[in-house]
């Protein structure tokens, strides 16, 4: 056999396993990709929500972050919830010293993770700032959603011209590429992701569907991109093909527990349910 890709998520836990570095190794499998992970923090979470989540020591996840890149090797790596100050710093450290990230060879896709979709913190306030100027410049690539569009730029979109401005805003902020998700425009009947490299747009246009369980969608999409950039993708075909990907897993989604269920990429695997059928 010969070794696949590795791509590397530095993310929190979701003990209900739709979301979080959950989603990305699953998605990271399906893609044919090789998951390694840095986790960044344990959240108490099912379909219902996030009560609560404990942080790892800094020092801990930037250790991981070496340990993985320096042996096993590194082809992509994404970040998701990052939960505190400290640890966006020593995500960025370490990322420098492994050469992952903008100064070096290796892509970064930054997932600014501010919230769950029940609202439930998973950043603490203070740490918004260092997201915008100690990772934003490192990143190959971030991945906002609307929400998190407004934490971080002011930007309240309302249509797709602003979700241009937004673009522009948050390109100020140092990344070589944009993506603003426009999942959570609710009034346009269609989903639009508009990805930015400072001169040009290019709009990525898929349908909106009434599916309710959609926990993990934003982990998911930037899992499959990273996974993407790891096979030796560049950004505007690894964002297509994860625009690709999370249409079907949004189209797949399962219902679980009595909240929100997550989307699925087992559509990738044509046989998982008859497999191992008694
Ligand atoms: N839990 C963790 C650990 C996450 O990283 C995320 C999102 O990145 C969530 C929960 C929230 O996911 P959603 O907003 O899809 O519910």
């Amino acid at each position: 056999m010969t070794t696949p890709p590795r791509a590397l998520t530095i993310a929190g836990s979701d003990s209900g396993g739709g979301a979080g570095l959950q989603a990305d190794l699953r998605t990271f499998f399906a893609c044919g990709v090789h998951g390694l992970t840095a986790v960044t923090a344990v959240t108490v979470q099912n379909s219902l929500g996030v009560t609560g989540f404990t942080a790892i020591p800094a020092a801990v996840v930037a250790a991981q972050i070496e340990a993985v890149a320096t042996d096993i090797g590194v082809q992509a790596a994404k970040t998701g919830m990052l939960a505190t100050a400290e640890i966006i710093a020593a995500v960025a450290a370490a990322c420098d010293r492994v050469h992952i990230g903008r100064g070096g060879a290796i892509p970064l896709v930054v997932d600014p993770v501010a919230a769950s979709m029940h609202g439930d913190p998973l950043l603490r306030d203070d740490a918004l700032d260092a997201l915008r100027t100690e990772l934003f410049p490192r990143a190959t690539l971030i991945t906002p959603n609307l929400d998190e569009v407004r934490l971080l730029t002011g930007i309240d979109v309302r249509s797709r011209d602003q979700q241009r401005d937004a673009a522009e805003a948050l390109a100020e902020f140092g990344s070589r590429w944009v993506l603003v998700k426009g999942g959570h425009l609710w009034d346009d009947p269609e989903c639009l992701d508009l990805l930015y490299d400072g001169t040009e747009f290019t709009e990525l246009v898929g349908p909106r569907f009434a599916e309710v369980h959609t926990h993990g969608s934003g982990d998911t999409l930037a899992s499959c991109i990273t996974a993407a950039l790891a096979k030796g993708n560049d950004v505007p075909s690894a964002v297509r093909a994860g625009k690709d990907f999370i249409v079907e897993s949004v189209r797949h989604a399962y219902p679980l527990g009595a909240g929100v269920g997550p989307v699925s990429p087992l559509w990738r695997l044509p046989d998982a349910e008859t497999f191992l059928a008694p």
